[in-house]
């Protein structure tokens, strides 16, 4: 057994095969921490999170490195806007951030990196280059030499002709070749900086990620991963200066993201056509939210509209359902779902109860991460439960143990994906937006004097499941009886 996955240099399906045996070190691109984060950048972060939870799964020891990128001219426009420090802005988005992956079941990789933390060693890199005379200073700039580095073009499959026809190219005092990219800033007056061989300045933006990566992997690592969009430049520049210094291969495997889609337009944040992360969340819950990122495979592009976020809640309300629906049925016989689920490549085939379903989720997993495929085996996982509940609850034994056998197989896959299920996990929704209203009629009762009508609004909730609890921040409520 394998993990077959798209690369995307070699532009093909290949084998996983790690560097070394049993083991991933992965990195990928994670934000500049300068705004909310939309859901195009947001569902890659989810996915490559799912790709590390799945590699887990299949038996290997992963590491995952991300980066925070906290210094950049977007953060400095964004400092200027908001009136506060640089620093005062990746703060801020930083935690906005770790919030916003929160609700989306997203665990933080095995080590967060910081460019800000790494200047020294940016410098240290950027002197290798100059001295590989393959970087050149002008001006208090330092500037990567692309066509001294043979293979620049080699991820995109793009010649430099064809690039200079293609791109937007920024004039700079002093730049060689109009593909040329700084490695190095020279400071402007009131911008961060720090010192360096060429003057005080700060690290151009591919630099950080050859260097964090490299330093914490080595070269030659397993999976690298980004959004479609960062292929051309990000990517191919960070191969430049990562096997420009080092030699060697410095990525074995490319992994890209596809983009989200509004409607039929690319989503991008020049375009302006923004859907914030945290507006999803709110608007229909973090669990339906991730549900409608992983539904589609890593590789395909996910579609933004009203109709597939309901499509995303309408599957998770029928998984939440069955999953109600088994637990009343098996009653205190009902298996608990594990902290662990492991499935080791090496492992003999699945038997028993849902077998087949265990074995097409892992097919499909395996096949490029076909989430969809995924999904479907869930789906019909969950078709099969509900065929027994009937019998179970009538106390035919051959059925309650099928169903458990089931239910046992569903609490591993959904765990697999992060979905919690219980019907607390999205506060959101439709129900959520009702009950928040209600919530907003009773304040608004209580502020008119009008006590006998909020309290009776507060003893409907309560009697259709819903707790509520005033704080001084404002009511907060619990739902336990709504599936
Ligand atoms: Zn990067």
């Amino acid at each position: 057994m394998t993990i077959r996955i798209f690369e995307s240099r070699r532009r093909e399906v290949v084998d996983l095969e790690p560097r070394d045996q049993g083991r991933i070190a992965m990195y990928a691109c994670g934000p500049t921490v300068y705004n909310l984060i939309h859901v195009g950048n947001a569902r890659t972060i989810v996915w490559y999170d799912q790709v590390r939870r799945y590699f887990e799964y299949r038996g290997y020891e992963v590491t995952y490195v991300m980066n925070y990128t906290d210094v950049d001219d977007k953060i400095i426009e964004r400092a200027k806007i908001e009136g506060i420090p640089p620093e005062g802005v990746t703060t801020k988005y930083t935690q906005a951030f770790e919030e916003d992956m929160s609700a989306l079941g997203t665990e933080p990789a095995s080590l967060v990196v910081r460019a800000t933390d790494h200047i020294e060693a940016m410098v240290e890199a950027i002197q290798g280059l100059v001295d590989k005379g393959l970087a050149y200073e002008a001006e208090g700039n330092v500037w990567y030499a692309v066509e001294k580095f043979d293979g620049y073009g080699k991820l995109s499959g793009r010649s430099l002709d064809d690039m200079r026809a293609g791109d937007r190219i920024e004039p700079s005092p002093g730049k060689e070749h109009p593909l040329d990219f700084a490695l190095w800033k020279a400071a402007k007056e009131g911008e961060p900086a720090w010192e360096s061989p060429w003057g005080p300045g700060r690290p151009g933006w591919h630099i950080e990620c050859s260097v964090m990566s490299t330093k914490y992997l080595g070269m030659g690592f397993d999976i690298h991963g980004g959004g479609l969009d960062l292929i051309f430049p990000h990517h191919e520049n960070e191969i430049a200066q990562a096997e420009g210094l080092f030699g060697g291969e410095f990525v074995r495997n490319w992994l890209h993201a596809g983009l989200v889609q509004m409607e039929s337009e690319k989503m991008s944040k020049s375009l302006g056509n923004i859907v914030l992360t945290r507006d999803v969340v709110e608007q229909y819950g973090g669990e339906t939210a991730r549900y409608w990122m992983l539904a589609s495979s890593l590789r395909s592009q996910a579609v933004f509209s009203d109709d597939t976020l309901d499509d995303a809640a309408r599957s998770l309300e029928r998984w939440r359902t069955f999953l109600e629906a088994a637990r009343h049925a098996l009653g205190d016989t009902a298996p608990t779902a594990s902290s662990s689920y492991r499935r080791p490549l090496s492992d003999p085939a699945p038997e028993g109860a849902g077998a087949e379903f265990i074995s097409r989720f892992l097919a499909s997993m395996d096949d490029d991460l076909n989430s969809s495929e995924a999904f479907a085996a869930i789906h019909d996982l969950v078709r099969e439960g509900n065929r027994l509940i009937e019998g179970a609850q009538r106390g035919d034994e051959a059925e309650r143990k099928s169903l458990a056998g089931i239910l046992e197989v569903f609490l591993e896959l959904t765990s697999v994906l992060n979905f919690r299920l219980d019907s607390t996990a999205d506060d959101s929704g439709l129900v959520g937006g009702l009950v928040e209203y209600l919530l907003e009629l009773r304040e608004s009762a209580r502020s008119e004097g009008a006590f006998a009508r909020a309290d009776e609004i507060r003893d409907r909730l309560t009697k259709l499941g819903v707790s509520i609890e005033d704080t001084p921040a404002g009511p907060r409520w619990r739902a336990s009886g709504i599936s």
